[in-house]
């Protein structure tokens, strides 16, 4: 089968700045933290800035379509994470690929602890990753839920909700997504959450991130613009939806709330 497609569209009346292809990683297995949110966002805020969107999907077994400017990939059980792990790793070169040729994704939680070098699971087994990132993932006793908020030079503060038993630890030189101030992050240790590589975001926020997150939701725009060859229009297009005055009341209640 082929990847799904679920639109294309953009603002009714305005003239197309061009078509971006937002493709959502394994929306069957790996989707169980509202990660459908961010793919909405990345689509209205492209939209509001005068792009054509195009969404696919891809699941195990299906054509992975070409010409993708964005991927998003969401959080899964541990289950989840084993049904898709033969077809993510049939797909790891053309991903890698991806990655370094400067397509722009997300990635989170379960999908983020796969774009590492491996997960060793709680009964003991191993799931191998595809490297994306210089990290790796073990699980831990318990799990680590709550409310979170990291800073980043890139991004400002991150405010999101994490709920994880999986453990990350970077290799000395992979960068982290941000720094926790409020938290756990990649293992309640080290002070890191997430990674970032090439354009490529790795995170266990969720909760859905980007609603909260629209400096990183333009970034990755920003990114798949540039993978689709076209001029990013930046603010240059005044939309009144694209001020942010509600992500910044939720950031607020979130940052506000106890974990
Ligand atoms: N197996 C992972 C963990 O709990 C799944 C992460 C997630 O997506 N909840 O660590």
């Amino acid at each position: 089968m082929s990847a799904q497609f679920y639109e294309h569209s953009g603002e009714a009346g305005s003239s197309s700045a061009g078509t971006l292809r937002i493709l959502q990683l394994y929306p069957r297995d790996m989707n169980i933290y509202g990660d459908w949110g961010n793919t909405l966002v990345l689509t209205r805020r492209a939209q509001w800035r005068g792009y054509d969107v195009e969404v696919l999907s891809y699941d195990p077994g299906d054509e992975l379509p070409g010409d993708v400017h964005l991927v998003v990939g969401g959080g899964g059980q541990d289950s989840g994470q084993e049904r898709i792990t033969a077809d993510l790793q049939a797909r790891s070169a053309d991903l890698r690929a991806w990655a370094q040729g400067g397509v722009a994704m997300l990635v989170i939680c379960g999908l983020y602890q796969l774009f590492g070098h491996r997960f060793l699971t709680g009964q003991g087994s191993e799931i191998p990753g595809i490297s994306v990132f210089d990290a790796e993932t073990v699980a831990g006793d318990g799990r680590l839920i709550g409310n979170i908020t990291t800073t980043s030079e890139t991004f400002g503060t991150i405010v999101g909700y994490e709920n994880h038993s999986g453990l990350t630890t970077l290799a000395p030189g992979q960068a982290p997504f941000g720094r926790v101030r409020s938290g756990d992050g990649n293992n309640g240790k080290d002070g890191t959450e997430g990674a970032l590589a090439h354009r490529v975001i790795g995170t266990y926020l969720h909760g859905s991130l980007l609603p909260k997150n629209p400096a990183v939701a333009d970034w990755l725009l920003q990114g798949a613009a540039g993978a689709a060859g076209l001029e990013w229009v930046g603010d240059a297009v005044a939309h009144p939806s694209l001020d942010g005055a509600w992500a910044d009341k939720a950031r607020a209640v979130a940052m506000s709330r106890p974990r």
